[in-house]
């Protein structure tokens, strides 16, 4: 993943693994509509978050008062590989829609694992560990992973150019090939996305995603972030 040091206020983009991104495309999300959708209870409104209300934000989180941190959202624009998807669309709470390969022709783009990712699972069930593949078997599984993507697009090439249905001519592909969505989620559900994807649990690939996520929502959010971060991670 790359973020550019000494990111500006207005920066919207974060590169992640080779050929993906995460992108800002918009954000209505502050830490005042936490303060005051909580204060409504008392007929309350403030103009700006002062001390009070960041000890106001941390009881909530703190004390599972989740509902406070659904009045915002965040949209965005995400470039990752399908397999990827799979596992960030099982997140319910939050909107999706994706680029159609019955609509539009799949780029020849796929991921391939940098040498120093390509990993090993050892131990038990509940209990694995990962350690680094040697040099020669990651060269290995990384070329073997490119030879058959590069024939997956060549036969889904062959099959478009003969006129077989898109949805048809799809089915060869594999989940290492990149694809493009829509998310537009609120900070609770955020919360519970990055308690489930930035964890030393998750498959590294799409805790890269997260991660660029938590850059977003730790600067448009700050006294929310902090909440979050004090409350061991855990979603309101
Ligand atoms: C490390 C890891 C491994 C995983 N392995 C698998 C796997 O092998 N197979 C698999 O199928 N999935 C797997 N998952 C996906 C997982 O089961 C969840 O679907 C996913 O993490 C989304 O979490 P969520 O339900 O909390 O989020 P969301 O769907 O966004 O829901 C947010 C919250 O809303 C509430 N909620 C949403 N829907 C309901 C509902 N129908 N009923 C009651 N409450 C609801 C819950 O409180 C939930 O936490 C894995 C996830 C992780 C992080």
């Amino acid at each position: 993943m790359k973020i550019e040091a000494g990111v500006p206020n207005d920066w919207k983009n974060i590169t992640v693994l080779s050929n993906g991104f995460v992108r800002l495309d918009g954000c209505e999300a502050t830490d005042l509509s936490v303060v005051n959708s909580a204060r409504v209870s008392y007929g309350m409104r403030r103009e700006e978050v002062q001390l009070s209300d960041e000890k106001l934000i941390s009881y909530l989180m703190k004390n599972k008062h989740g509902t406070p941190f659904e009045h915002n959202m965040f949209r965005f624009h995400i470039k990752a590989p399908i397999f990827i998807f799979r596992e960030w669309q099982r997140h319910r709470v939050g909107s999706f829609n994706e680029l159609s390969a019955r609509y539009k022709e799949l780029e020849p783009e796929w991921y391939v694992p940098a040498a120093v990712d390509v990993r090993k699972r050892v131990g038990r069930p509940g209990h694995y560990t990962y350690e680094r593949a040697k040099t020669d078997e990651a060269h290995k599984f990384r070329s073997s992973i490119d030879m058959v993507c590069r024939r997956a697009f060549d036969t889904y090439r062959m099959a478009l150019a003969s006129g077989i249905a898109p949805e048809l001519a799809r089915l060869c592909l594999p989940v290492a090939t990149y694809s493009e969505m829509y998310w537009t989620v609120n900070a609770r559900s955020l919360m519970n996305f990055l308690n489930l994807r930035n964890a030393a649990t998750a498959q590294y690939e799409i805790q890269q995603y997260a991660i660029a996520v938590e850059h977003f929502f730790s600067f448009k959010m700050p006294v929310t972030y902090k909440a979050f971060i004090e409350n061991k991670r855990v979603a309101p």
